[in-house]
């Protein structure tokens, strides 16, 4: 009885959200208090010690997708997996496009110079002495091989461009060297911009600005990235279509329909290589024509000139056109009650090189929270939806491996899946990092708070701490792409989380990504990798045993009527006509229908009402789908989700359907895309309409 009361008085106290206090959006308040040993046990099982031992494993030789290696690597995690007791334990092949670098050379014609374009080993780091480190390159690069005089390009961005027409630069076919931006913009944008402007072929230079001694300490000493590092990395189009370019929209299997690579809509046409500040300083030495406008200038000790230079660079990239596999490795904890509503935990296993952070932080920490779950089933727990755990191959390469199984398992996903949860790099620093679908942030906010910070207090209050200003923690919700959560969100119309903790990095997929740097300088210790580990597990233990999943779509339709404004705004910059009101009206509805639909399932959960429980549980599960057009979007029918897509930069476009239109200024196009968008808000919030 005074249970019973002190229940009766905590409903009476609301929050913002207007959940009691000790209740759980998604749980009774008995269900949630049963839950909580189990998360108290998967956070005492996961050691910072294992997720080290785990580390060492993975980054111990270069594992670059279709090596030999990292087909080792996955029967490794089949095989552990099994161990730990997971089931159905598969490694899943799918051939794929993924070409190989097979030369790369750069001389200065002139001085006879050849430039190095080699990273050098490091004393303190045995590793960099590896042999089998490879050509440094950018996957699905063209081919060339051209002697012609290189411009300076700033970030090669299109206003980089305008400038050089302005001062009377002519870029075309000349080679342009570009750097690497930060804050990150995706280099196949670089690419693309290249392309347009008719260059010969681009290079990519990481300037000591951006990641090397102009930020602080290098490598050994510090994280940032020494002088001959470099930056790999793919310039695919995927913006356009991300995973093997030969079936868009479909696996890639064995005996399987295969369209042409050559023209697909992901192809780059031009040539692009990464080049070392080493290198790129002896063709910036040899520029002339004027100094570079302030912004321009990188942290090299020289003055940076637009170009040409006065010697021509002999410039070979070369790549082979190969077919290869590679290897999903996919295991589950098979759910006692629903089997077939899944949850899905990812991470990609390829690497550039040892992919110390990226993505080998990520794949210790998917080792040791299987392993958790495995211990947390033997001791008598059974999930009660199914658990999927992920080894992604090629991420790197056009977020091939998740693309390809998210393309096989489309059905068994759109009918059953309530959030992908992506983990790729876990731990380059302290800074706890979540970027969400609107639906998920309270959700991610609240298992923030249940979980220990390796500094002390919650991930909660250390997340708060660093977010000036902010009355709680910021979730990212503007969700462009880069992961692996891309097929989910935007193909599926999966609800999706993608989480890390960050860092000074300055080595991005260069040989200095290793086990050194991780162990000495981004996590000693690893116990961001156990906190990482420990977060994702107690987020999946939540959703997996929930009454109904707590998916918040009046936060959703909040944030949606944000974008309505700013493409309300955008249009009238534009001179755009444009009529929201029919998606603001279905916009509000959708909302109060989110808000309603958790109400009713608080209260049916608080009555036992389970059968009512039920019903709203389903229509949640049906809304992130409902957001999603057949059509797909113009010129990238692949990208099906008409609130978020990625921009070629890699950034979010919001609404991307209609604000394509209204930047296009079509008129008609804009009418059509503004009908589009609110059929899309009516079903999302009809999926959710309140009952009797
Ligand atoms: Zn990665």
């Amino acid at each position: 009885m005074i249970r019973n009361l002190v229940i009766l008085v905590l409903l009476l106290i609301p929050t913002t959200l207007g959940v009691p206090q000790n209740a759980r959006e998604g749980f009774s308040l008995a269900k949630a208090d049963k839950l909580k040993p189990l998360e108290t046990r998967l956070v005492q099982t996961i050691r910072p010690e294992n997720c080290r031992s785990q580390h060492r494993i993975f980054t111990k030789e270069p594992h670059m997708a279709g090596s030999v290696r990292n087909y080792e690597l996955a029967q490794y995690v089949a095989k552990q997996w099994k161990e730990y007791g997971l089931e159905d334990v598969q490694l899943i092949e799918h051939p794929v496009y993924l070409p190989w670098p097979i030369r790369y050379e750069a001389t200065l014609v002139g001085s006879n110079e050849k430039l190095s374009l080699k990273e050098d080993p490091i004393p303190q780091d045995k590793d960099s002495y590896n042999k089998d480190v490879g050509i440094p390159y950018c996957a699905y690069s063209a081919d060339v091989d051209v002697t012609a005089p290189v411009v300076y390009v700033n970030s090669g961005n299109p206003e980089d461009y305008d400038l050089l027409a302005q001062r009377g630069v002519d870029v075309r076919g000349k080679i342009a060297l570009a750097r690497y931006s930060m804050p990150y913009s995706y280099r196949g944008f670089k690419a693309l911009t290249a392309q347009r402007h008719g260059v010969a072929a681009l290079l990519l230079y990481s300037d000591p600005a951006e990641d090397g001694y102009k930020k602080g300490e290098v490598y050994p000493r510090g994280p940032w990235g020494p002088a001959s590092h470099l930056q790999r990395g793919g310039i695919v189009y995927d913006f356009n279509l991300p995973g093997d370019p030969r079936t868009p929209g479909w696996a890639s299997v064995r005996g399987g329909r295969f369209l042409p690579a050559e023209s697909a809509v992901s192809m780059p046409t031009v040539a692009a290589a990464p080049m070392s500040y080493k290198d790129a300083r002896r063709i910036l030495e040899k520029m002339t024509g004027p100094s570079v406008p302030a912004e321009w200038r990188g942290g090299l000790p020289l003055t940076y000139r637009l170009g040409p230079t006065s010697d021509k660079l002999h410039l070979v990239i070369q790549n082979d056109k190969k077919v290869r596999s590679i290897w999903n490795v996919v295991g589950r904890l098979r759910g006692e009650e629903r089997p077939d509503e899944w949850v899905v935990l990812g991470n990609h296993r390829d690497a550039w090189v040892f992919g110390g952070v990226d993505p080998s932080s990520g794949t210790a920490t998917l080792m040791e929270t299987a392993r958790a779950f495995g211990e947390l089933k033997r001791s008598g727990w059974k999930p009660r939806r199914t658990l999927i755990f992920a080894s992604w191959d090629a991420e790197e390469f056009t977020l091939t491996g998740s693309t390809e199984w998210g393309e096989l398992e489309a059905e068994r996903l759109q009918a059953g899946a309530l959030a992908y949860l992506n983990v790729d790099s876990s731990s380059s620093g302290s800074s706890f990092t979540a970027a969400a679908v609107p639906a998920l942030a309270e959700f991610l906010r609240e298992v923030a708070r249940d979980v220990p910070h390796p500094s002390g207090g919650s991930i909660y209050d250390a997340w708060l701490r660093q977010t000036k200003d902010a009355k709680e923690p910021i979730v990212t919700t503007r969700l462009g792409s880069g992961s692996d959560y891309t097929v989910f969100l935007n193909f599926l119309g999966v609800p999706v989380a993608d989480l890390t903790f960050d860092g000074p990095y300055g080595v991005y997929h260069s040989v200095y990504d290793s086990f050194n740097w991780v162990d000495r300088i981004g996590d000693p210790g690893y116990r961001y990798h156990a906190a990482m580990g420990r977060y994702w597990a107690v987020a999946a233990l939540r959703l997996s045993e929930c009454d109904y999943v707590p998916l918040d779509y009046a936060a959703y339709a909040q944030e949606v009527q944000r974008y309505l404004d700013e493409t309300e705004q955008l249009a009238r910059g534009l001179g755009v006509d444009v009529d929201l009101r029919p998606v603001r009206d279905a916009a509000k509805v959708w909302e109060n229908n989110g808000r309603l639909a958790l109400e009713v399932a608080r209260k049916a959960v608080a009555a036992g009402d389970m059968a009512r429980v039920e019903r709203v549980h389903r229509g949640l599960m049906k809304v992130e789908r409902a957001l999603l057009d057949p059509e797909g979007l113009v010129g990238r029918p692949w990208f099906k989700h008409l609130i978020y897509a990625p921009r070629p930069t890699y950034k979010a476009s919001v609404l991307p359907a209609l604000t394509e239109a209204i930047e296009a200024r079509d008129q008609s196009r804009v009418k059509l895309e503004v009908e589009r968008l609110t059929r899309a808000l009516k079903r999302a919030s009809s999926a959710i309409e309140p009952g009797p």
